[in-house]
């Protein structure tokens, strides 16, 4: 048997191959990808394959692109950067014809990825994949450079953000309706911490898109996090494993409705891991009038100038000036444009002023039914607040809650709240210092905690919902 899903997809269906970078860093690489692609068609397969950039290519090309300009027009890098897929593309179609293969290259744009113009992270608006169609119905092996798109008009080269060769993987499978989009990449799976950094971190048989949308966005880069958006809207499961070994990974599947495979997948019931990413930034808008279409006329200016806003947080009204503050978590690299674009705005929309906060940090735990799980919040803002950290703003959903922090203490924050959650523990059901063991257990597929709640609830800080003043400052 090929694989777990190889009796659950028919034979003759199509099957997204995705090999990242770090797959293909070497003609060995290459060479892995070829044969992996010819053993899935031979058993019956329809292939694509996507590939990213061999290795580190990518950031030597922006290297290259700094050293020649401080400055180089965001449309002439996106025309460089391409350039990494293409080489890829065209090694692996050399090293496929030798075993017998018939394969054809495209770049994003042959391929009828289209995007809007906002080169560097250009969203796909479009994807007409007919020329992949024709090559398929002629038996050949579509070989598409992934992370690069064209835009509609003009036709110029657009690239869809780091990492986003896993976005095309799941486009592509989605117009050509695929039965599975495989992410190859140099680890067997999804695990519940990066498993380079946290050896103990478990493997992760089979989650849910929204867990696994929860978990991308809270910085665990195996899967780029709008790939995982795109294959929960198109209903795409995504087998995300290694490369160098024919073991299953994980599966993400999208939704409970949709069960593409034979075998029941129990979702486990609570699959959490903990995440840091610091590569965000704090604006706050200061004294923004308390009318019902401020925020809209705020979020209309940041979405058009391709600002991403990850939170925002209303404080309360005060009383006497109806105005407040509004604070925005952006990613670091769109600081300027904001502050830039809001600054123009300011007079249309009538806010005082603008401030902002270098790097933050946020970090969270991710898993489901945090919201219906108190404990979870408590435990985490405990933990937090024991590790001496402080708190800017505090998120909570269904399938995460996350703090903002200073950028300088989230890796405190990620190993306090680690070993809280028993991620990757020392020694597994360890409470923190202090902490008696409890007659609390959250036991989840992969996650564990036992510590003696109930004391939480009662102090100060956990009594009532917080309201957004008492969580920004
Ligand atoms: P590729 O080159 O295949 O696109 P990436 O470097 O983008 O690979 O993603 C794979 C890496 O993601 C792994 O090497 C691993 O270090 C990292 N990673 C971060 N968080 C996780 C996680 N929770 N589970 C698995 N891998 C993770
Ligand atoms: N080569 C691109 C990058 O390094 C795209 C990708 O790897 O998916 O970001
Ligand atoms: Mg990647």
């Amino acid at each position: 048997m090929l694989d777990e899903w190889d009796e659950t997809i028919p034979q003759g269906a199509v099957v997204v191959q995705k090999f990242g970078g770090s797959s293909l860093a070497d003609p060995a690489g290459i060479l892995r990808a070829a044969q992996r692609i010819a053993r899935t068609r031979e058993h019956g397969y329809k292939v694509v394959a996507v590939v990213s950039a061999m290795g580190d290519t990518t950031d030597e090309l922006g290297d290259l692109a700094a050293e020649v300009s401080a400055r180089p027009r965001p449309s002439d890098l996106d025309a460089l950067l391409s350039t990494g897929e293409l080489v890829s593309a065209a090694l692996l179609a050399i090293a496929l014809a030798d075993l017998g293969q018939a394969p054809v290259t495209f770049t994003g744009s042959m391929a009828g990825v289209i995007t809007d113009s906002v080169h560097g992270k250009a969203q796909i608006t479009d994807v007409r994949p007919d020329r992949i169609r024709t090559s398929l119905a002629r038996g050949e092996v579509p070989i598409v450079a992934g992370f690069q798109g064209r835009t509609k008009k003009g036709k110029k080269v657009t690239t869809l953000g780091r990492g986003g060769s896993d976005l095309t993987a799941v486009a592509l499978a989605a117009a050509l309706g695929a039965g599975i989009c495989e992410i190859y990449t140099d680890v067997d799976g999804v695990y519940t911490a990066d498993p380079r950094i946290v050896p103990k971190a478990r493997k992760i048989g089979v989650l849910s898109s929204e867990v696994m949308l929860e978990f991308a966005a809270s910085g665990c880069k195996v899967l780029h996090l709008r790939c995982v958006e795109y294959a929960r809207r198109f209903g795409i499961p995504i087998h995300v494993r290694s490369s160098f070994v024919p073991a299953p990974g994980t599966l993400i599947l999208p939704g409970l409705d949709r069960r593409p495979f034979r075998k029941p997948v129990r979702e486990q019931s609570v699959v959490t891991g903990v995440g840091g990413v610091n590569s965000a930034a704090k604006v706050i808008v200061v004294g923004v009038p308390d009318e019902p279409d401020s925020m809209a006329r705020l979020f209309q200016v940041l979405s058009r100038s391709g600002v991403n806003v990850q939170t925002i947080v209303q404080s309360a009204a005060n009383s006497g000036s109806r105005r407040s503050d509004v604070a925005l978590v952006v990613p670091a690299i769109d600081v300027s444009p904001a502050l830039a674009v809001l600054g123009a705005a300011q007079g249309t929309i009538g806010f005082e002023g603008l401030q902002h906060r270098g790097e933050v940090g946020r970090v969270s735990v991710t898993g489901v039914g945090m919201r219906s799980s108190p404990d979870v919040v408590c435990t985490f803002l405990w933990t937090l607040s024991e590790a001496g950290i402080d708190v800017d703003l505090v998120e909570i959903s269904e399938t995460y809650v996350a703090a903002i922090t200073g950028a300088e203490r989230l890796g405190d924050a990620e190993r306090a709240v680690r070993l809280a959650f028993g991620v990757a523990l020392v020694t597994e059901g360890t409470a923190p210092s202090g902490r008696p063991p409890a007659p609390h257990q959250f036991v989840g597929g992969d996650m564990r905690f036992g510590y003696d709640l109930r004391g939480l609830a009662a102090s100060p800080a956990m009594r009532g919902p917080l309201t957004a003043r008492q969580i920004t400052r």
